[in-house]
């Protein structure tokens, strides 16, 4: 089973991608490969650290940099984990490239969503979470933790283009995603992650 965690910064994806693993053990599931975009291979975390904290990278730069990122992780993570039965869970996946890059920075989301294919080689979760949080919430949230400049430059006009687009990549697809509301207290965002996580689970 291969889940991914999507939503904007300050949605509390950690924490839940947390408290599902916590009780994914609680029910005896523990071969659980948690792992996250970008950054999940140390190719992924060298360019992780080249995007986030190194000097400006153009746009276009910024997405082909976060498809070398997938490109690398699905190949030496991924694919090798789900072939082995693992449950996969992933901080953040395709859908983040597509709404950031593709929609938040105005590169176009076809074609941002065409290289991110290519790059993850047509490799798809089974199921998507979006936690799903408005650029006010998020912004307060961040706050609370020191956000980097980065992220408050980008304001709330770009969060929120994030925003409405992560939404329509779940209206688009209702089977695959469950969208939960990020600002509900993080145990009654959970039990509604687990009990669609469970049902995938069963099938
Ligand atoms: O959620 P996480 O801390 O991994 O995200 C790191 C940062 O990378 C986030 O602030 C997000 O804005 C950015 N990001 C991005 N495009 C992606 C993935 C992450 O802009 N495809």
């Amino acid at each position: 089973l291969f889940v991914a965690f999507e939503g904007g910064d300050g949605a509390g994806k950690s924490t839940q991608v947390r408290l599902l693993v916590e009780a994914l053990a609680r029910r005896g599931v523990d071969d659980v490969l948690v792992t996250r975009q970008p950054g999940g291979t140390p190719l992924g975390q060298a360019l992780r650290d080249l995007v986030l904290h190194g000097d400006h990278v153009a746009p276009r730069a910024e997405a082909l940099l976060y498809a070398a990122d997938k490109a690398q992780h699905v190949e030496l993570v991924l694919r090798p984990a789900l072939a082995a039965g693992r449950v996969v869970v992933t901080d953040r996946y395709v859908d983040s490239s597509v709404a950031y890059q593709g929609a938040g920075r105005d590169l176009g989301v076809e074609d941002v969503t065409r290289l991110q294919h290519w790059a993850v080689g047509g490799l798809l979760p089974d199921l998507t979470v979006l936690l799903d949080v408005t650029a006010a919430t998020g912004r307060e949230r961040r706050g609370a933790r020191g956000a980097a400049d980065r992220l408050e430059a980008e304001g709330d006009d770009f969060h929120d283009a994030v925003r409405r687009h992560f939404l329509l990549l779940a209206q688009a697809d209702p089977q695959r995603y469950v969208v939960v509301d990020a600002a509900l207290p993080p145990e009654e965002a959970h039990a509604l992650v687990l009990a669609r996580v469970g049902q995938a689970l069963d099938r």
